[in-house]
């Protein structure tokens, strides 16, 4: 019969995303195309079929990857694919117009061995660039066919389907190609694959050279295949051994190894006239801002410029908003008669412009703060920065991308936490989470501005305000690191990200981020920090002493407020405070800082002001100069930035990590920390006479 002459062939498609992979599929394809899903996943699988003469191509598009470590489940799919079902032909659809970052997959394919076709996709983009290779000595150098293509346009469709089927007759047939990794890698790996082989624990239709390898990556894929006891430790031996000798995890020089391949594979065929210079200005500016000499120090240039505009441009305004607050306030009492002792009066003045009043004059350093971050994010430089930082955050347990979320975490917690989704790694964005809080937050911002002015010399408060931000980010490194090695122990991922072109932020997206950001902190102002500001005031105001026994003013106001509900829970966890150098009133305004941490601000202004005599020049931060050590002052902020986060934070981290025990687990451990550190702190303080 006809059909019993027709061969068969299956083809699998992979790439990068955006590549064309779709497009390609199509035009290949045409109408004869079918959607289902992979066997035990969700994820959709097309699959269409081409026939051409006798020969019956099967064509499955795969999800698109930019590796094929098996870290995402799409790299898991394509990557099983391709070894379970060993398709007769690999399809990689490569950009041809960013062909150097496209090959990475690439270089993954040819370890694999399996028969490759190239296809160089967008040639028509490339030649606008300029871009150009010498073709059949780069397909000899990568050792496979390539054909280049316009998909859009139906260009190279013939092409390819000759090319698929000669593949699959072995008509063409160039050498395979060798990436080397180094002697010493290359060394151990002959001995593993030599392990390996002997012990049989290479599964049916793995090469015993890739399983290897892999193995080295440190692939959690691929060391769940193993059940050898034996072979487990000698991977972890060598992993040791090379860690030892390069002084970073094999999978990070591995990969470092593609990348010289490709890049030197590239230089050897590039024909690209000046021409390209002129079109990538982007890529003139990023030699200079990811140079491995000047990356680090631009960074932190451009990190400080934003910390310093924040602070010193954003002194202005705070003082007219401050200035305008104590007229409001004013304004306010000049309602009643002069020495009048109304309610409504307290809770208007004390309560609601005091506590919502403390906080709403940080806004403009939280709008300088975002402005910076805004910029900095539209223009294409916050990718870089992750990359910088790549190299520093993976010794430290971490990887680049965490560190877009560690530096919202400067914003808020509750945004750093939602960004936490780029991260792909289940251990990385829970270890990610779970340490965002020590990044100080906007709102930790009011705590330090009220207190180190309060106890510190003027020379030394910059220093102050940077050691403290700086002794939340150790902590966050030391805990990472700590993490990973017991409860969510495993390397962290190597990064691999796309870095998209710079661009010129546009003033109208940079304002909205801006506004957006600011207004979710003026709405926390104006709705969470009211409330509490008036329940907190009516906690400090009520229950009221009928017979006072006091006689001087001084005294019959801490009896006043001893005696009323703020003063009786704070009275209530002093024991519990005390060691730590806190008194009662501080207490009450760390339960409010629960709710949300500009709170705390609020809480002294009111517990101050309820319970002193008044004193109008004095300030609050003349009062707590006066009631407290310096020492205390440190204790204080070192707990506050340490300490339970707020509510938001907690709700966001359980609904991230999908459970309560994670949640629970970050408020329990950092509020410990804090004690045990704010108590250290002050008792060898103390002990020694520092700061008292
Ligand atoms: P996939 O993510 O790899 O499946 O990529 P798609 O097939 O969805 O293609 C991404 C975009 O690139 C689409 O807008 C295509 O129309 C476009 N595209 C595909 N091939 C070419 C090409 O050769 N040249 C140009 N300029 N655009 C292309
Ligand atoms: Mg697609």
């Amino acid at each position: 019969m006809h059909l019993k002459t027709k061969r068969n062939i299956t083809v699998a498609l992979v790439g990068n995303p955006n590549s064309g992979k779709t497009t390609i599929f199509n035009t290949l394809t045409g109408d004869r195309q079918h959607v289902g899903n992979y066997p035990g996943v969700t994820v959709e699988k097309k699959e269409g079929e081409l026939i051409s003469g006798d020969v019956h191509i099967r064509i499955v598009d795969l999800p698109g990857t930019y590796s094929l470590t098996a870290v995402s489940l799409d790299e898991q799919i394509a990557r099983n694919f391709i070894i379970e079902e060993k398709p007769d032909v690999v399809v990689d659809i490569i950009d041809y117009s960013n062909l150097e970052r496209n090959l990475y997959l690439t270089t993954q394919l040819i370890e694999l061995g399996v028969p490759l076709l190239l296809v160089f996709n967008m040639s028509d983009v490339a030649e606008n660039r300029g871009v150009s290779y010498n073709l059949p000595k780069l397909a000899e150098r990568l050792g496979a066919p390539i054909i280049p293509t316009v998909g859009f346009k139906g260009q190279g469709k013939k092409e390819i389907i000759e090319a698929v089927i000669s593949i699959a007759d072995g008509e063409i047939k160039l050498p395979q190609a060798t990436i080397r990794y180094g002697k010493e890698i290359e060394k151990e790996l002959r001995g593993l694959e030599k392990l390996i082989c002997q012990k049989n624990v290479v599964p049916k239709n793995y090469d015993s050279h890739w399983f290897a390898l892999k193995l080295l990556e440190n692939d959690r894929e691929i060391q769940k295949k193993i059940s050898s006891d034996e072979v487990i430790t000698e991977v972890g031996k060598i992993t040791e051994h090379l860690k030892n000798v390069h002084g970073e995890n094999p999978e990070i020089d591995i990969a470092e190894r593609r990348y010289r391949f490709i890049s030197k594979v590239c230089r050897k065929t590039n024909l690209s006239t000046g021409d390209t210079h002129r079109l990538t200005i982007s890529d003139k500016v990023d030699r200079v801002l990811t140079n491995r000499l000047f990356g680090l120090p631009i960074f932190l240039a451009l990190m400080f410029l934003v910390f310093h505009f924040t602070f010193t441009l954003g002194g202005y305004p705070m003082e007219w908003i401050e200035t305008f607050f104590g007229w409001l306030g004013g304004l306010v009492t000049n309602w009643w008669q002069p020495g009048s002792e109304s309610m409504l009066k307290s809770l208007l003045v004390d309560g609601i412009i005091g506590g919502v009043g403390g906080v709403i004059i940080f806004l403009p350093n939280i709008m300088f703060l975002f402005l910076g971050i805004s910029l900095l994010e539209d223009s294409g430089y916050m990718p870089r920065a992750a990359f910088i930082m790549d190299n520093i955050m993976q010794k430290f347990g971490l990887q680049g991308r965490s560190f877009m979320p560690m530096l919202i975490g400067f914003g808020c917690t509750v945004p750093a936490i939602m960004a936490t989704r780029s991260l792909e790694d289940k251990h990385d964005r829970l270890i990610t989470m779970l340490v965002l809080p020590l990044m100080s937050c906007g709102a930790r911002f009011p705590i330090y501005a009220l207190i180190i002015p309060a106890f510190f010399p003027h020379k030394i408060q910059g220093v102050m305000l940077l050691g403290i931000y700086l002794i939340g980010i150790v902590l966050a490194i030391i805990s990472a690191k700590l993490l990973r090695m017991t409860v969510l122990k495993g390397p962290p991922t190597p990064l691999l990200m796309e870095l998209p072109r710079y661009r010129i932020p546009t003033p109208n997206s940079v304002l909205t981020n801006m506004w957006l950001k600011s207004y979710l902190y003026l709405k926390k102002a104006g709705t969470i920090i009211l409330g509490v500001s008036i329940l907190l005031w009516a906690m400090t105001s009520y229950p009221k002493k009928a017979e006072i026994t006091a006689t001087d003013p001084d005294a019959i106001q801490s009896e006043v407020l001893a005696y009323s509900f703020a003063g009786r829970v704070g009275h209530a966890i002093e024991p519990v405070i005390k060691p730590m150098g806190f008194d009662w009133r501080i207490g009450t305004a760390m339960i409010g800082a629960f709710a949300a941490k500009e709170v705390f601000v609020s809480q002294m202004a009111i517990i101050y002001s309820v319970g002193e005599a008044d004193e109008a020049s004095e300030t609050l931060r003349d009062k707590l100069q006066r009631n407290y050590t310096p020492l205390i002052g440190f204790s204080m902020l070192l707990f506050m930035l340490i300490s339970a986060p707020c509510m938001a934070t907690i709700a966001m981290t359980k609904q991230e990590s999908g459970s309560w025990k994670w949640a629970l687990f970050q408020l329990g451990g950092l509020t410990l920390m804090a004690y045990v550190f704010s108590v250290l702190v002050f008792q060898i303080g103390s002990l020694l006479g520092i700061g008292v």
